[in-house]
């Protein structure tokens, strides 16, 4: 294989950050994409097909951040681009019921049978927000923990610690939010159960919820201990709190019942409350809350707890993920699973080979690469990284046409278009962009 060598000036990339830097601030939707973690120009895309995507300056690259997520088929998959053209056509949204959000809604629950009801939503920072209120209306309390590192959204309340962009920008916390919204956020070190057994034995009677995603995977990958998520529900559950499991990012990205289908937890052990995002929208804005019915139907209009949108389940996003999940097959996960193997045993033998310290992590087919020499287990031993050395080597991917996520803070993410070719391809540029760290 020939492996591309691209220039760093990339003329039409950087005309157009030029431009939309005059009328959206960053000149980026949302702020991982302005490569402030890594310097440089972002990339400006045209088209994406499979596990490649191709930008302004007629470049290509294998892809391993799929959106961060959802692109877990690979881009513009045809039995995905077919299903969204027809609906398209027979109209986006109506603001009524349609059929595909209760197929959706039953394939979720075929998948994790604990959501037993499930309400959608355009995006996972609305998720978990509903999640939040609703942890608080069924329990009659405030308090929220959470574990710094853990992202889950940028809802104010929960915007403390909060890992992935906040954490790349190095922002500690965000101003805009008041004191008054983060007071009853309760922030602990991820995979510290003594820390949790310790807050809960003072104040476990004012506690509404534990949240924690299914894996930590917003500070870079990393896995909760054997029976962390287990233990979380134990203690939450003999104090009267509910376990608010975030699969935003893991749900039916790690196993076809997302980190809950590898743990099957059940009775008192199961979450009450599960989110849903970036898979389940095949590509499109949609999320999803999920639970126990006598938690869930505390929502309006069977209840008095309040939520909405306009766009909440609209027929293309639901569409979109239905097909999507449909594709998502014990073949799709074994392929996964194998292909995320291969990239990251494969980069890091090449960082071994050249005696650079670094920390494979893997939960389930999510994995990171921290430029640290010992395992990272919290959000405290991940922020000792070194981020400079990942800058390089990101930047050395890309003039070999890997797209990897922008920060050392993100999992990497394959898809099932990711080939042997692909993967070569990966290898040979990680190879080269080792060699050239130094340069
Ligand atoms: C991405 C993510 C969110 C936020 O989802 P958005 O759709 O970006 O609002 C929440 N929780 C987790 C775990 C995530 O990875």
């Amino acid at each position: 294989m020939t492996l591309p060598d691209y220039p760093d000036e990339t003329p039409q990339s950087s005309a157009w950050q030029a431009r939309a830097e005059q009328v959206i601030p960053g000149g980026v939707s949302s702020p991982v994409r302005a490569f402030k973690g890594v310097g440089g120009t972002p990339r400006y895309f045209t088209r994406g097909s499979g596990a490649w995507v191709h930008d302004v300056d007629d470049r290509r690259y294998v892809d391993l951040v799929g959106s961060w997520g959802p692109m877990i088929l690979g881009h513009a998959h045809p039995a995905v681009v077919a299903a969204v053209t027809e609906q398209v056509a027979l109209s986006s949204s109506f603001g009524a019921p349609a059929p595909q959000e209760t197929l959706l809604a039953e394939e979720i629950r075929s998948r994790v049978p604990v959501a037993e009801r499930v309400r959608f939503v355009s995006s996972g920072t609305e998720a978990v927000m509903t999640a939040v209120r609703l942890a608080r209306a069924a329990t009659g309390r405030d308090l929220i923990v959470k574990f710094a590192g853990c992202y889950h959204g940028h809802s104010d309340a929960l915007l403390v610690q909060a890992g992935s962009g906040v954490a790349t920008l190095g922002l500690p916390n965000s101003p805009g939010v008041t004191a008054g919204s983060v007071k009853d956020t309760i922030v602990l070190p991820y995979n510290d159960l003594h820390a949790v057994e310790q807050l809960f034995a003072e104040r476990g009677h004012l506690i509404a919820a534990i949240l924690t995603e299914g894996a930590a995977a917003n500070m870079g990958v990393v896995p909760p201990a054997a029976g962390f998520n287990q233990s979380l529900s134990r203690i939450a559950h003999s104090h009267g709190a509910l376990l608010i499991l975030d699969e935003v990012m893991t749900g039916f990205r790690v196993s076809s019942g997302g980190w809950w289908g590898l743990t099957r937890e059940s009775g008192t052990d199961a979450p009450d409350i599960l989110t849903f995002g970036k898979v389940i929208g095949g590509g499109y804005p949609l999320a999803a809350v999920g639970g126990r019915a006598s938690i869930m139907n505390l929502l309006a209009p069977l209840g008095p707890v309040y939520q909405a949108g306009t766009l909440s389940g609209n027929p293309v996003a639901a569409t979109a993920g239905l097909v999507t999940l449909q594709n998502c097959d014990e073949t799709l996960y074994t392929h996964l699973d194998a292909t995320a193997q291969a990239i990251g045993t494969g980069v890091s033998a090449e960082l071994t080979r050249a005696g650079i310290p670094h920390s494979l992590q893997y939960a389930s087919n999510l994995f990171s690469i921290f430029f640290s020499a010992n395992a990272v287990t919290n959000y405290a031993e991940a922020s000792t990284q070194d981020t400079e050395t990942f800058a390089r080597f990101f930047h050395g991917m890309l003039r070999h046409g890997v797209s990897l996520p922008p920060s050392a803070y993100e999992a990497w993410f394959v898809s099932g278009a990711h080939g042997e070719a692909e993967i070569e391809h990966v290898l040979t540029a990680a190879k080269a962009a080792v060699s050239e760290l130094n340069r």
